[in-house]
């Protein structure tokens, strides 16, 4: 039975560099497979962890295409060398060698700081009906103790202010009580320090710093450690430790805790304790608020016609809208010329047509459903069939070629696939556009459609 991880494991050996076949992959023996359970045996927590977080879900894909199930793993760990001290390692260790590994660790573990963006605050947030409950929240938690909102849940798309509020959190909570021990990190920052720590026996450390050296806990962007198995289990951990102290806890995530995919079900009840607000693209008016704040605060002249322009171009990303204005006002620096509506629509021609061009996710998936007869649900599952595979690799190649997006964020849009699926799916896809003169047909009638 381990046959079938193997060939997993030698499919995926062509893709990985060998150096990292070797540290990563090599060292993970398979030790059996009953039924749906794989019996893993790693030789040390780091490999363990590592080989988790960057490896197995990629095998774990594949194996789900190719047996049409899902499997569970099992880890075994040999290694108790004290360096680890996860409380999660098996208690037997076998007298058996360990292939020597050599652990890329970096020289000292990447011990959060907390970095505050001094130019978001809430003097600087424009409220307004999208983002209203987001930001009386924000207010909120930052002046009521103990919590009464705890976690506060902030979701919604990228650039929308999730980051831009909980940095105001920080500061306004540091204005009135400069002593609190805030943490603001990102989800991502947290797993690599978690990984670090586990490889430099740092763990009693990192515990410390999360738990009990740490008043206020900001995690941004959480939807990152979805997926990754043994960062949520010392995320729960952390999480309720500082619950159980009363410790305000912030999240943000690109979804709602209900949505994300692969997160383990006791974490999202968690997310869900407080209060979760969501902000949504924001509205005219905000917009023209945000663009006259932001062009006050860095000396713009920025006449009305050319805010309303910009606002009535620019609608579902704040960060665009910013981008043009500060786009607009360097070109009329450099040119010496006056902001006009006509440099204006002059100067961002290309910038505008590009995002009001730009397609979403959603309405790709849409249209090649549409156009094979398939559901949107399709293709986003596993099915391998060819009357789904084929389109949906189809779909991945349009979303890439015209949403923008990156791979993780479109693997995700594709029922949480590993984003080494999406791109291996895209190039092949192009790699047969060279000479398959009916699917580059096909391409262009969807690419029709999408257009429209
Ligand atoms: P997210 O974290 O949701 O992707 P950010 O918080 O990074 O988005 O916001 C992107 C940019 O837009 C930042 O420069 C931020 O200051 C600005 N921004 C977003 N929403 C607002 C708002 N309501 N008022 C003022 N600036 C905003
Ligand atoms: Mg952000």
């Amino acid at each position: 039975m381990t046959s079938i991880w193997n060939s997993a494991l030698s499919r995926l050996s062509s893709k990985v560099a060998p150096q990292n076949y070797e540290l990563w992959l090599r060292p993970i023996e398979c030790k059996r497979i009953e039924g749906d359970r794989i019996f893993l045996r790693a030789p040390n927590q780091y490999v363990k962890l590592w080989f988790e977080s960057n490896y197995l879900p990629i095998i774990l894909d594949e194996l789900r295409q190719e047996e049409e199930k899902d499997f569970r793993v099992e880890f075994e760990v040999l290694d108790l060398s004290p360096r680890v001290s996860s409380a999660s390692v098996s208690p037997a260790p076998e007298p058996q060698e360990a292939p020597p590994i050599e652990q890329e660790t970096p020289a000292k573990p990447p011990v959060p700081a907390l970095k505050l963006n001094p130019k978001y605050t809430f003097n600087t947030f424009v409220a307004g009906p999208s983002n209203q409950l987001a930001h009386a929240a924000a207010r909120a938690v930052s002046s009521i103790k103990p919590p009464k909102y705890n976690p506060l849940f902030i979701c919604g798309g990228a650039g929308l202010g999730k980051t831009h509020l909980m940095h105001a959190i920080g500061h306004a909570i540091l204005s009135h009580s400069s002593t609190t021990r805030i943490l603001y990190l990102s989800g991502e920052r947290f797993m690599n320090d978690f990984i670090q720590s586990v490889s430099t026996g740092r763990m009693p450390e990192f515990r410390r710093r999360y738990r009990e050296d740490c008043d206020v806990l900001l995690l941004d962007d959480i939807q990152f450690i979805a997926n990754k198995d043994s960062t949520q289990e010392e995320f729960f951990h952390t999480f309720n430790a500082l619950h159980d102290e009363q410790r305000q806890i912030v999240l943000s995530a690109d979804r709602k805790p209900s949505e994300i995919p692969d997160i383990a079900e006791r974490l999202r009840t968690r997310f869900s304790m407080g209060l979760t607000a969501d902000i949504e693209p924001p509205e005219l008016e905000v917009r023209i608020a945000i663009l006259q704040k932001k062009a006050l605060a860095e000396n713009i002249p920025l006449p009305d016609a050319v805010a309303l322009f910009i606002a009535e171009s620019i609608k579902s990303n704040v960060r665009e809208l910013e981008g043009a204005l500060i786009r607009l006002a360097a070109f009329a620096s450099l040119t010496r010329r006056e902001i006009t509506l006509d440099f204006a629509r002059e100067t961002l021609e290309g910038v505008i047509s590009r995002a009001s061009e730009r397609l979403t996710i959603e309405q790709v998936l849409k249209t090649v459903a549409d156009y094979y007869h398939l559901r949107i649900t399709d293709l986003k599952s596993e099915r391998r069939h060819k009357s789904v595979a084929r389109p949906r690799a189809i779909a991945m190649h349009l979303a890439r070629k015209h949403t923008g997006e990156s791979f993780p964020e479109l693997g995700r849009a594709f029922g949480n696939k590993h984003h080494t699926t999406v791109l291996s799916a895209c190039e092949k896809i192009d790699e047969k556009l060279k000479s398959d003169l009916s699917l580059r047909s096909e391409i262009h009638a969807i690419e029709n459609l999408l257009r429209r």
